[in-house]
Parts: structure tokens; sequence; C-alpha cells
């Protein structure tokens, strides 16, 4: 697989059993990037039992069972390219928990597949992942109308389920331009890497083309430098070596460094990347570093590296906009849940509730609403209990969202409009 395609981060969302995991298996092997070794043991096993077979359900079942075994992995990567693209799938569908990662992921989403089954509609998955693709400012969306085998390949219930997208598109405001729908089995293959003789009555690009054609992100290299650290190791010879992923702006060696908000600073000796020196990383590439006179307990998992004389901003308060999506019962201020914004987890109160927004129209519903609750967006300031290095989305979105979770799950998401120092 080439990695010198440009790389588009891809979302795959909707709700669950529409087919998402499916879908994704089916990418994968029809891009021939399932793993050699599933492969190999298809090819063992269906020799043993004699029988050439089902090939794509057997790569399901072996994709399925990687993914029960790699639950305890944050974020299981799963790749494939087409002509144009190699493709990161941001979160492995089926993920108990996928909203976090859609937010704090490694790699944020640039555009999305949504996937509603033609045999159920739009259900709520489909209405709060749409949702949050907005709030967080996926800009592309490929709608896959999944499961047309289960309706006979029908245009009348393509139509129809096409019709309830489209509403809640518009609902959400969700720019709808540049929005395609596709018909599509993930289990048969039908207009996902071939034109399906079972939907005559439809032209448009199959899935694989429409993810061809979908356009370049912009890789951040312009902006500054922001790299979140995932862990910080103390390796001999070298000394301590922080890594994480640059997200945007470029390291190099040579370059004065800041550490926020541990506030240490100093210049960058080495870099190192899949085990070789290198003179700069990029956004997207994971690296090691090494900066002079910083040991291992200066710094810490959360910081954010900058550039040392415009070191990234930690926030005293900061205002954002949240959208509820399960809450037992009701927020109000004072409540101080655990934020995980890129690679921090800080508990943060929730001063104030600023006002609540009408998801449908962006606008303002109610000021100072006494509480939210599931369902609802609004507008808060919140004070973080301990230092948080976190910027507005408007100026680096790739480290102005959030998510909020509270007994086990995330109840909430957000994005930073706003941060007082
Ligand atoms: P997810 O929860 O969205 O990831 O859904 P899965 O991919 O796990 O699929 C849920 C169920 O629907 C599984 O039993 C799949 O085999 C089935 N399924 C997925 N896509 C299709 C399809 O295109 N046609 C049919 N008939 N079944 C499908």
């Amino acid at each position: 697989m080439s990695e010198d395609k440009p790389h588009q981060n891809l979302a795959v969302i909707g709700h669950v059993d529409h087919g998402k995991s499916t879908l994704v298996g089916r990418l994968l092997y029809e891009t021939e990037n399932v793993p050699e070794h599933v492969i190999e043991q298809h090819k063992e096993e269906a020799e043993e039992k004699g029988k050439g077979g089902f090939e794509f359900a057997y790569v399901m079942d072996n994709l399925a069972e990687e993914r029960e075994r790699g639950v305890t992995i944050d974020i299981a990567h799963q790749e494939f390219d087409t002509d144009e693209y190699y493709f990161t799938i941001v979160d492995c569908p089926g993920h108990r928990d996928f909203v976090k990662n859609m937010i704090t992921g490694a790699s944020q989403a640039d555009n999305a597949v949504l996937v509603v089954a033609a045999d159920d509609g739009v259900q709520p998955q489909t209405q709060e992942h749409v949702f949050l693709a907005r709030t967080l400012g996926i800009d592309e969306m490929i709608i896959a109308v999944n499961k047309m085998d289960l309706v006979d390949y029908e245009e009348g219930r393509y139509e129809q389920t096409k019709d309830e997208v489209e509403d809640l598109l518009n609902q959400v405001r969700f720019d709808t331009d540049s929005v395609k729908y596709i018909p599509v089995s993930a289990f048969e293959g039908d207009n996902v890497a071939s034109e399906s003789e079972n939907t005559p009555w439809y032209d448009g690009e199959i899935l694989l083309e429409a993810l061809n054609n979908l356009p370049e992100p912009s890789p951040p290299t312009d902006a500054d430098l922001r790299l979140p650290i995932q862990d910080v190791y103390t390796i001999s010879g070298i000394g301590t070596v922080p890594v994480g992923r640059v997200e945007t702006g470029v390291l190099n060696t040579g370059d004065n460094v800041s550490f926020q908000p541990s506030d240490v600073s100093g210049e960058v000796k080495t870099i190192e990347m899949h085990h070789e020196e290198v003179p700069k990383a990029e956004p997207g590439d994971n690296v090691g570093f090494n900066v002079r006179g910083i040991g291992k307990d200066d710094i810490r998992r959360g910081d954010v590296c900058g550039p040392a004389d415009d070191p990234p901003s930690v926030a005293e308060t900061f205002q954002a906009q949240v959208v509820v999506m399960q809450h037992p019962s009701v927020i109000t201020a004072g409540y101080t849940p655990v934020f995980h914004a890129h690679t921090a987890q800080v508990a943060c109160t929730i001063e104030s509730i600023d006002k609540k927004i009408d998801p449908a129209s962006g606008e303002t519903a109610e000021e100072d609403p006494d509480f939210i609750q599931s369902g609802d967006a609004a507008v808060v300031t919140v004070r973080p209990q301990k230092p948080l290095s976190i910027e507005p989305s408007s100026e680096i979105p790739e480290l102005g969202s959030f998510a909020i979770r509270d007994m086990g799950q995330t109840i909430a998401a957000g994005k930073v409009l706003s941060v007082n120092e």
C-alpha cells in the first residue's frame, strides 16, 4: 500500500447494526487491504475443509475477532487505499466508545461515511452522529444507504431513506451541497467497488468512486506547531523522549519548543520516526523526540508541545459549545465531570450554563437555563480543576474539541469557542 498518496482520515458513522463494520470489511476486502495473516488463515482452513467458499463472510468473521481482541486498544486503525488516497478509518467501527474516539482520537476525521440501513431508516444514533459530525466540523459526508438487498433493491425504499436523511441534514443545517447518496449492500458488495446490476435505476457514483473524489484535505502545516504528548520515556544514551503525533505545524531539529501546561522549554536535539532519525516531522507523523535539558518528570502526558515564542494556551476558564448525548438526569452549574481533550484528561467544572441553543437553527433558545439534558445543545463556561492546554476550535480545530465522560460513558461532546488564559 502506497504511503505516498495524500491521507484521508475517514469516520464511519451510523446507528448500531446498520452495517458500519461490514462496510469497512467490504472496503478492506475490495481494495485488497485485508491483513495477510487473515487471508493465509483462510486459505489453510478452506483447504482443510476442502471448500472454496464465501471469502467475504470469512474475512468478516476474522475482522470481528480481531476487533474483539482489540477492545482494550484505544484506537485500532484500519487502513485501505484507493487510486487517489490512503484512508485511515479514524475509529474502529463497533468500538464501544466510538464517540470519545471520534473526538480525542489520535487523528481526527476529515470526512465521514454515514451508514443508514434501508430497512430501518434514520434511527437515534444516526441523528446523534450527524449532529456530532456537524458540531465537530466534518465538511464532507457520503451517505451509504445500506442493506439494499434486504429491501429487494427497490428504488422507492432507497428514495424514502434518502429523504429521511436529507430532512435530518437540513434540520442540523449541514451544508448538503456536496453530500452524495449511494444505494449499497455491504454484505453483497453492490455499488461498493463495482457497479451493481441490481440497481439499474441508479446511475450515480459507486462508493469507491465517491471516496476517490473527496476533496483533498489541506495538511495544516502552515499553522503553529501543536504536538500533544502521549507518553514520556527515558531512553539510555538519549535521555528523555516525549512521544506524540504532530497535529498541526512542523517540528524541526533546532527549534525552541515549549511544553504546556508543564511550562518548560528547550531546544529539539533529535527527532525519530519509525526508528529512524529525521530532520523534521509534519502533521500526522508519530514521533519521539529529545529536547535539551528536559527531564522525565518535567513533562507528562496531556502536555502540548508548541513553539517557545508562541506557546500553546493554558485555560484558566474557557467557553464551549456542548451537545449532551446521554445523561441519566440533568446537568446544572457546578457539575464536574472529566473532560477528554487530545491526550489530556482533566476534571473540569461547568461554572455556568450561559445559553441553550436550538440544534436545528443554531440560534439561542434560552438564556441562562437552570439545566440542560440529553439532546440539548448549549454554550457553557468551564473551569479546569488542573491546568489544561486547549485552544479555540476556530483557531486550531485539532486541539479545540473534547468529550465529556462520566459514569464510564461519553455523556457530551463539544468544541471550544474561546479561552481565557
Ligand atoms: P454495525 O453495528 O453498524 O457495525 O453493523 P454490522 O456491520 O456489525 O452489521 C450488523 C448486521 O447486519 C450483521 O449481521 C451484518 O451481517 C448485517 N449486515 C450488514 N450489512 C448488510 C447488508 O448490506 N445486507 C444484509 N443483508 N445484512 C447486512
